[in-house]
């Protein structure tokens, strides 16, 4: 077994689109990034990098390539899961964390393990996504950004 962690964040800017886990989610601001700014996708694949011993997202996907500019991070996830599959490893689970303080996530948080059931191409059951505040404290509580925090375990 090998086990893997991975954390993100990113500031809100107004406007643009807010994605979190690959779904679209309804909110007047969206997360400043060179990609999408999907911080629950870039830890998930800081987590899957990391538990199959294969640096980081920086790494594979450098963020002054243009080639990443406003990328469709669930593509990142599946050139992930490919090179982690590519290793020998299956996935066994998945457990997030999304620490935003608004807008509130419960209601879709179904669809992102939809989403990401089909990408890493296991059963829903083996992916538990979790939303929490910080009730007000810190740049999240303040609304500053939105934080993901992601483990997954491994079996070679
Ligand atoms: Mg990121």
């Amino acid at each position: 077994m090998r086990i893997g962690q991975g954390i993100d964040a990113h500031a809100f800017k107004d406007g643009g689109t807010l994605v979190l886990g690959g779904v679209i989610i309804p909110h007047p601001r969206s997360l400043e990034a060179h990609s999408d700014g999907d911080v629950v996708l870039h830890a998930l694949c800081d987590a899957l990098l990391g538990a199959a011993g294969l640096g980081d997202i920086g790494q594979h996907f450098p963020s002054g390539d243009p080639a990443w500019r406003d990328v469709d991070s669930r593509i990142l996830l599946r050139r992930t899961i490919a090179m982690v599959l590519d290793e020998g490893c299956k996935l066994e689970n998945a457990d997030i964390t999304v620490v935003a303080q608004e807008p509130r996530l419960n209601p879709f948080i179904g669809a992102m393990r939809e989403y990401l059931s089909s990408d890493l191409r296991v059963s829903a059951d083996r992916i538990n996504i979790k939303a929490t505040t910080t009730e007000q404290l810190g740049f999240i509580g303040r609304g500053e950004g939105i934080a993901a925090f992601a483990v997954v375990l491994l079996d070679d």
